[in-house]
C-alpha cells in the first residue's frame, strides 16, 4: 500500500478540520479517491522469511487482522492527530475499550478511585469485575475537588473518571487530578466520550490514557459500534497490546471504514450538534415547565467555571450536544413529554444525527436504588437529550408542544 503524499509529520501540522479529512489516509496502487475496504482476516507473505520477520517484529506490516488491518490503521493513525497522542488502538466497542485499558496492567491488590458518577457499564467493570480479582475501588464525589486527595491509598494504581458524566453532565476538572496522579504515582484514565476530543483534550491537562466509544459522535449516524484507547507509545504499544491481541477484542474493517469515513465530517457535525444544544438548553430554561437544566455552558451549571476553562471548540467555550432537565411534574411528565414528541426519538444511545431523549431514572440508571438516584441528581422527572443534527427551531417547536400536552 503506498502511503499518501501527506506523512504523519506533515499531517501532525494541521488544524484538526484538516486532519480530520486528510489524516491517516492510505491509497493503494490503484489509487482510489475513497479508502479502501480491506475485509480480510490474514495476509499473506512473498516468502517464508518474510513472514518471520513479521512474526518477530524485524519488518514492518501486517500479519492477522486481530492484531490490526489496513482499515483500523487508518483510523488508528487519524485518531492519533486529532487526539495529540503518541498511539491508538481501536476495539470492537467503547467497553471492550474502557475494560482494555484498565485491565491490561492491574493486578490482585491494586486499588481504583473514580468518581462515584458514571456509565453503567464502567460502574459494574470497577465495582463487579475488578474486584474478583482482588482490585478494590473507592467512589467519590469527584466534582468537588478536596474529595480527591484524602481518597488516594497507597496501592491507587488508576484513577477513573467521566467529564461530563452522565446523565447529569457533572464537570470535573482534569488537570487537578492529573496533577494528584503524578505525585501518588497513579495512572489518569478519562473517559472523553460525552466531550468528544474536539471540545477536550484530557492529554494535554495530563491524563494519562483517553477512552472512546466511537459508537457515538464519532460515527454519528448510529450505525456501528466500537472504541479506541489513546496514549503514549510505551503504554499502548507495551502493555495494552499485547493485552489485545491476545483477548481479541478486534474491531471489524468494515466497521473500522464507517468510521474513519464518518470523521471526515466529524467538527462540521459537531459544530451543529453543540450550537443546536446550547439553543435548546437555553429554550428549556426559560420553559415554565422546567425545573432545572443542566448544561455545562450555561452560567447556572454549578461547574460552568471549570466547563469554559475545559470544553472548548475552536477556541470558544461550548458546553457539548448533550442537555439533561428535570420536569416539574416528576416522572408522569417526564413519560408525557417523551411521549407527546414528534420528531424526537426515545432511545438511550446518544451521539446521532437524530435527536434522541432518555428518562434515566427507569432506563439507563434504573439499576440504581432511588436513594442513591438522590444522591447523584437523578430525579424522578429527569430527561436527558442527546441534541441532533434537525433544524434547532423545529426541534424548540417540539418539545413546545410536547410540553404543553
Ligand atoms: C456509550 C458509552 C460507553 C460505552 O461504549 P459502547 O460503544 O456502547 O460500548 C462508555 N462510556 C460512556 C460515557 C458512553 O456514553
Amino acid at each position: 500500500m503506498k502511503r499518501n503524499r501527506n506523512t504523519p509529520e506533515i499531517a501532525r501540522k494541521w488544524r484538526p478540520d484538516t486532519q480530520l479529512v486528510r489524516g491517516g489516509t492510505y491509497r493503494s496502487e490503484t489509487g482510489e479517491t475513497s479508502e479502501a475496504i480491506y475485509l480480510t482476516s490474514g495476509f499473506c507473505y512473498d516468502e517464508a522469511e518474510t513472514a518471520e520477520s513479521r512474526f518477530n517484529g524485524v519488518a514492518p506490516g501486517y500479519v492477522y487482522s486481530r492484531y490490526v488491518n489496513p482499515n483500523l490503521k487508518m483510523l488508528q493513525d487519524r485518531l492519533c492527530l486529532l487526539e495529540g497522542a503518541e498511539a491508538c488502538t481501536v476495539m470492537g466497542s467503547g467497553m471492550a475499550a474502557v475494560f482494555a485499558s484498565m485491565m491490561s496492567f492491574l493486578k490482585a491488590g491494586d486499588h481504583v478511585l473514580a468518581h462515584r458518577v458514571m456509565f453503567g457499564s464502567c460502574h459494574y467493570i470497577i465495582t463487579q469485575i475488578l474486584p474478583r480479582f482482588g482490585i478494590t475501588y473507592t467512589l467519590v464525589d469527584g466534582t468537588e475537588p478536596a474529595n480527591w486527595e484524602g481518597a488516594f491509598e497507597k496501592n491507587t494504581a488508576c484513577v477513573f473518571i467521566e467529564t461530563p458524566s452522565n446523565p447529569c453532565l457533572e464537570v470535573i476538572d482534569i488537570s487537578h487530578i492529573a496533577g494528584l496522579c503524578r505525585s501518588h504515582g497513579a495512572k489518569l484514565i478519562v473517559d472523553n466520550i460525552f466531550a468528544t476530543p474536539l471540545l477536550q483534550k484530557p492529554l494535554e491537562m495530563g491524563a494519562d490514557i483517553v477512552v472512546y466509544s466511537t459508537t457515538k459522535h464519532m460515527d454519528g449516524q448510529g450505525r456501528t459500534l466500537g472504541g479506541a484507547v489513546l496514549g503514549n507509545r510505551d503504554y499502548i504499544e507495551e502493555t495494552l497490546l499485547p493485552f489485545h491481541r491476545h483477548t481479541g477484542p478486534a474491531l471489524s474493517p468494515f466497521n473500522a471504514w464507517i468510521i474513519h469515513k464518518s470523521l471526515e465530517t466529524f467538527s462540521l457535525r459537531m459544530e451543529r450538534h453543540c450550537a443546536n444544544a446550547d439553543k435548546l438548553a437555553r429554550f428549556l430554561e426559560a420553559h415554565p415547565a422546567v425545573e432545572r437544566v443542566f448544561f455545562p455552558a450555561l452560567e447556572s451549571h454549578p461547574h460552568y467555571v471549570v466547563a469554559s476553562r475545559q470544553m472548548t471548540y475552536k477556541g470558544k467555550p461550548c458546553g457539548g450536544s448533550l442537555v439533561a432537565f428535570v420536569l416539574k411534574g416528576g416522572k408522569e411528565a417526564a413519560f408525557g413529554a417523551m411521549n407527546g414528541l414528534h420528531i424526537v426519538d426515545i432511545s438511550n444511545n446518544l451521539g446521532d444525527a437524530k435527536s434522541l431523549i432518555t428518562h434515566p431514572a427507569s432506563t439507563t440508571h434504573s439499576n440504581i436504588s432511588p436513594e442513591e438516584q438522590a444522591k447523584i441528581g437523578i430525579a424522578p422527572g429527569l430527561l436527558r437529550l442527546s441534541v441532533g443534527l434537525e433544524d434547532a427551531d423545529d426541534l424548540c417547536e417540539d418539545f413546545e408542544r410536547a410540553l404543553a400536552g
